[in-house]
């Protein structure tokens, strides 16, 4: 077994999207990214990549790149789970947690699991997401100008 931690943030500005695990939210604010900004699944991919024993995010996907300019993070999910396989290792269970001032998550759990389900080619029953607000301080996180997530994986060999 093999266990991997991720972590990520984003700013967060008006007139842009906001993604979480794939989904997007209607918010007001968006995230200031190359790709689609989607701090839940970079979070994810350090996990996976750190599980495995491999380098980060920035190491796979510059974001000086134009190949990741507004991707979608999954395609990225997608490929980072394909590298771990390769290694013959399989995800045994995401936990994670996102910390968002605002718009409200829960309704949103839902699509988001299934949204990283079908990417992961993974039972919804093995991802946790939880939703947390910042209590209003925090700096940006608190007066919802950033959004934060946080990923832990369990690997099995195969
Ligand atoms: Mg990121």
């Amino acid at each position: 077994m093999r266990v991997g931690s991720g972590w990520d943030l984003h700013k967060l500005e008006e007139g842009r999207a906001l993604f979480l695990g794939g989904v997007e939210i209607e918010s007001p604010k968006g995230a200031v990214a190359h790709s689609d900004g989607d701090a839940l699944i970079h979070a994810m991919i350090d996990a996976l990549l750190g599980a495995a024993g491999l380098s980060d995010i920035g190491t796979y996907f510059p974001d000086t790149d134009p190949t990741y300019k507004d991707i979608d993070s999954r395609v990225l999910l997608r490929m980072t789970n394909d590298l771990v396989r390769e290694r013959d290792l399989d995800i045994v269970n995401f936990d994670t947690t996102i910390v968002l001032q605002s718009p409200k998550l829960a309704s949103y759990i839902p699509l988001m699991k299934e949204s990283l389900s079908e990417a992961l080619d993974l039972d919804e029953s093995c991802i946790g997401i939880k939703a947390k607000t910042a209590e209003h301080i925090l700096g940006e996180l608190g007066s919802s100008d950033a959004v934060m997530a946080m990923a832990t994986v369990l690997l099995e060999e195969r």
